[in-house]
């Protein structure tokens, strides 16, 4: 008997395409196809039957050859065979890939001279208790951080070391001499090291600027919009906004910079929502290449926490800009709507995820003090600690930890179509929501599936269109 499979069916440009669950791929229907699907959405049906059904519609051997493109795809499947079962030898130790490190975040201070109201590190939320470790790295562990990064990338030719804060640029003296270091290192290895650091732009000047562009360093901004919108949270300790610290700054950065694209992030919240306001002053008025969005990470009692009717209002925008995301990559031109494009990556390699992230992967964080977590989100966290740029990872609790967090461990996503693309979202905010990182975030699946099926959307438009522009913008 043949049965319908595990998908999600979208229309693109008047064509019907299937996003396959759980293989990830794209497939687009042809008339027959189609016919083929919604004959078996009626139920499970025997191949001549379904053959016979369809063939006062379209010849025999288009629908046989139909059928025989949806098996293969596993947009549907035969039911009726015996499975054979795949029982591993009592006893026979499971075999586990290393994924090799791609990306270190150091965390090279855990000072700000902000004092955002919702910051994570911070706020009301915050999962690490800052006194106990030293506010700042030092220049021996930040070598030692450079070291463990080699070590840990394995064959990889290329890795990418992120500097992080608290404010960045407070341990502006690390910086400079880990990123040396990282160099001559990776010249002596052979590989390449990518540069960036994530900065509020406050301390931003001259000299530094200097050193960024002289070393290629990618530098994402974080900023929140206007006036009115960036002084509302992000603010230094007496209350001052930090807008017109930062405006001359990051135009001169922008100015100055072109050999890496500047980009921005904001951090919405639910007095924060104008997402079509901020992306136009961030892109148009002060000339940012890419501005991407994420919503504030909190509990749901939290007063700037975003709820229902804001995730809509969000999403809503969302929609638009992907809209315009895509009038301008038809016509050949940049748009910076970075929401957008890094999911169509997602769709366009075909991920499946096992884990939401790369965090604890191919992506970790590192502490002041070098104990390396699971990303720079949980850097300093004990409970999250996966070992220690001096002793490296402890591989047995790193195994542990991502048998827990198995997509296959987590029973709630297992009906869902966007498990592939969300695989339970952040563990940061799982940990902030729920109190647990293995927790999915069913908070916002609604949101998730619809933004997915824009971004699907977007995608089938593309390959209708002009599918030589999926290679071009999103390999
Ligand atoms: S968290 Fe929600 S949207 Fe994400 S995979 Fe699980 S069920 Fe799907
Ligand atoms: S756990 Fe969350 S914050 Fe950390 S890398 Fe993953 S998505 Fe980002």
């Amino acid at each position: 008997m043949l049965r319908k499979g595990e998908y999600h069916a979208f229309t693109a440009d008047g064509a019907g395409y299937l996003y396959l669950v759980p293989s990830a791929a794209v497939f687009r229907l042809n008339e027959t196809s189609n016919a083929v699907l919604e004959a078996l959405a009626e139920g499970d049906a025997e191949p001549n039957a379904l053959a016979n059904g369809l063939s006062t519609r379209f010849p025999l051997a288009d629908v046989r050859d139909a059928v025989e493109d949806l098996l293969n795809a596993h947009a549907i499947k035969v039911v009726d065979l015996p499975r054979p079962l795949a029982v591993p030898a009592p006893g026979a130790p499971k075999a586990r890939k290393r994924i090799p490190l791609t990306t270190l975040v150091l965390n090279v201070t855990s000072k700000c001279n902000l004092a955002c109201t919702y910051c994570y590190e911070y706020g009301e939320d915050k999962i690490v208790e800052a006194s106990t470790k030293p506010r700042f790295m030092d220049e021996a562990t930040a070598r030692q951080s450079v070291d463990f990064m080699f070590a840990e990338a394995g064959e990889s030719k290329k890795v990418h070391l992120t500097f992080f804060g608290g404010e960045t640029l407070m341990n502006f003296k690390v910086l400079k001499s880990s990123l040396a270091y990282a160099k001559a290192r990776a010249a002596e290895l052979g590989k390449d090291v990518e540069p960036s650091l994530t900065t509020n732009a406050t301390l931003l000047r001259e000299e530094i600027i200097d050193w960024i562009v002289a070393n290629d360093v990618g530098v994402t901004v974080s900023m929140d919009g206007d006036k009115e919108k960036q002084d509302r949270f992000r603010v230094f300790n007496d209350g001052q906004g930090s807008y017109d610290m930062m405006l001359p700054n990051v135009k001169m950065l922008i100015e100055r910079h072109k050999t890496k694209p500047v980009g921005a992030r904001v951090t919405l919240t639910k007095q924060n929502l104008d997402v079509m306001s901020i992306y136009n002053h961030l892109r148009n008025d002060i000339g940012f290449w890419e501005v991407g969005f994420a919503p504030v990470t909190t509990s749901w009692q939290r007063d700037y926490a975003i709820q229902d009717d804001g995730f809509h209002l969000m999403l809503t925008q969302f929609q638009q800009l992907a809209g315009e995301w895509l009038e301008h990559t038809l016509a050949g031109k940049h748009h910076g709507f970075t929401n957008v494009r890094s999911t169509l990556q997602e769709i366009h390699k075909g991920m499946s995820k096992a884990y939401p992230c790369g965090a604890g992967l191919g992506l970790m964080g590192v502490a002041t003090d070098g104990d390396v977590a699971l990303c720079h989100r949980f850097a300093g966290s004990d409970t999250h600690k996966l070992g220690t740029v001096f002793d490296g990872v402890d591989h047995a609790h790193q195994d542990a930890f991502f048998d827990a967090h198995h997509i296959d461990a987590k029973t709630d996503c297992a009906k869902c179509w966007a498990r592939p693309i969300c695989a339970g979202g952040c563990y940061h905010e799982a940990h902030t929501r729920y109190g647990s990182t293995e927790q999915p975030n069913l908070h916002y699946c609604d949101w998730i599936r619809t933004w997915t099926d824009t971004c699907l959307q977007v995608y089938g438009t593309l390959a209708e269109r002009n599918p030589e522009l999926l290679q071009r913008y999103l390999a």
